[in-house]
């Protein structure tokens, strides 16, 4: 019988075969045991994505002889900010200028420069997070951004409506491209468009997307 960790292993060299090579892949290992990890990163995956706190801090700290780079990419607290912040390589959903100026704050006080990217909310349901698209608008022409001496924008995320509507899911996310170019044009170092998870990131890479988060193609399913 085959080791879990094998399986991992194989499932993740397939994906990377047909993720393009101007994509970066973040391996979302959320609720998945250090196992797992050290599984994937022993093939050379650098890149994993996490969605809470406590989980990622933890795995950062014990895999740290790793040199991993940990991405935070699900809905963060204010209050939870000062935990992600010394461990984060980037924090994908970034839904209001108060939580960015609290990253901002918590990477002042330990003297780093946090990469973050915003999240528009382009589906459906209503559970989902993330600035709407007029929301977005107001603040790139505002540019109030540019105060903040310690957090570095670095583009966008968002999530489709979970549906078989495959139409539906495509026009989600051409419309986040279609602000991420509008940004890019006045940010220019603005490079970064995270779209795309197991189920929907062939559509997402299609459509213009730069990151995909994938899970449960890789690790199983949670
Ligand atoms: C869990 C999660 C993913 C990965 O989902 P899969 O369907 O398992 O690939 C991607 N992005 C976010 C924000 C997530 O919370």
């Amino acid at each position: 019988m085959k080791s879990e960790q094998t399986s991992i292993q194989e499932r993740l060299a397939a994906v990377r075969d047909e993720v393009p090579a101007h994509v970066t892949l973040v391996a979302v290992s959320k609720t998945k045991p250090q196992g797992a990890i050290e599984a994937a990163a022993s093939i050379g995956q650098i890149e994993f994505g996490e969605n809470r706190v406590q989980e990622m801090a933890e795995k950062a700290t014990a895999l740290k002889g790793l040199n991993l780079e940990w991405h935070h990419i699900g809905h963060l607290q204010t209050n939870k900010v000062k935990q992600v912040v010394p461990h984060a390589h980037l924090i994908h959903a970034v839904d209001s200028e108060r939580l960015l100026a609290e990253i901002n704050k918590r990477s002042a006080s330990i003297d780093k420069v946090s990469d973050v990217l915003l999240q528009i909310h382009i589906a459906t349901e209503a559970t989902k997070f993330g600035w709407s698209f007029s929301e977005f608008e107001s603040f790139l022409q505002s540019q109030s951004w540019t105060d903040l001496s310690h957090v570095r924008i670095r583009g966008l995320m968002g999530m489709a409506t979970f549906t078989d509507n495959h139409q539906q899911v495509r026009r989600e996310f051409q419309s986040l491209k279609t602000a991420f170019d509008s940004a890019t044009a006045l940010n220019k170092d603005w490079d970064t468009l995270s779209m795309g998870m197991s189920g929907d990131w062939k559509i997402a890479v299609d459509e213009g997307s730069t990151m995909v988060r994938i899970g449960s193609s890789i690790f199983g399913k949670r």
